[in-house]
């Protein structure tokens, strides 16, 4: 029985050779589109895997990671307090968590509430940059899913230009599982570039994950958000810490 059918977390030896596949993946995709080599940041999602885990990935080189729960990121967070990684938050955000994610992430990638926003503005630490946002869109009404809808994107960037310690850099999306994920990806980019047009400069379409990450590099990602494909399946909820 191999390691990963029984559950355990990868080994370091295992994440690095994940991760290197995942480059060439990535790297695959960018040529096949036509697009530069260094146009993408690839996020490790790492959400309910081990420090070490964390740790192996930065030792082959990864130095971006995401989480999704607030508690759980500060433990990990503490304990890797002496590696220069980014953090970035990419889960559900309640307002009672919101000065843990203005303290200690460098980036927000879930941002669809006015009230939350102000909230990260407000509690940013002066001599911290601003904090690095993305719009969550719901780009197909999905209910019980984070999201601003896609008519509503246009207003919510004009309010959170607003925040001087926010400083908003585009759209991120989870396309509705079993949908086709590349029409989804292709429209938030024709909507980020739209924005553009109109006066709000975004550099960066948060799509893709490790299941369809091909589609949103051919649509134009520039943050795809890789969890399994580097770490292996995550352990049960269960054991969360
Ligand atoms: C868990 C998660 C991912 C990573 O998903 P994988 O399929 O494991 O690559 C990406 N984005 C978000 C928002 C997630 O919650």
């Amino acid at each position: 029985m191999s390691v990963e059918s029984k559950n355990l977390p990868a080994s370091a030896a295992q994440v690095a050779q994940r991760l290197e596949n995942v480059r060439a993946r990535v790297q695959a995709a960018l040529r096949d589109a036509g697009r530069g080599a260094d146009e993408i940041r690839i996020l490790a999602v790492s959400k309910r895997q081990p420090v070490a885990a964390i740790e192996a990935a930065f030792q082959a080189g990864q130095s971006s990671f995401g989480e999704n729960y607030v508690q759980e990121a500060r433990a990990k967070i503490a304990a890797l307090a002496s590696l220069p990684i980014d953090w970035h938050f990419i889960g559900r955000l309640q307002a009672n968590k919101s000065r843990e994610v203005a303290e200690r992430f460098q980036w927000v990638h879930t941002l669809d509430r006015i009230r939350i926003a102000r909230r990260l503005n407000d509690q940013r630490p002066y001599g911290a940059p601003p904090l690095n946002v993305c719009i969550q869109v719901n780009q197909a009404g999905e209910p019980g899913k984070g999201g601003v809808g896609p008519d509503e994107v246009e207003e919510f960037a004009r309010q959170i230009g607003g925040f001087p310690r926010l400083r908003l850099r585009g759209l991120m999306t989870i396309p509705p599982t079993a949908a086709d994920p590349a029409r989804f990806f292709t429209e938030l980019r024709i909507l980020r570039d739209r924005l553009k047009v109109l006066g709000t400069p975004m550099d960066t379409l948060s799509m893709g994950m490790s299941a369809d990450l091909e589609q949103a590099v051919t649509a134009g990602s520039t943050i795809v958000r890789i969890g399994t494909a580097i770490f292996g399946p995550r352990p049960p909820a269960g054991d969360r810490k």
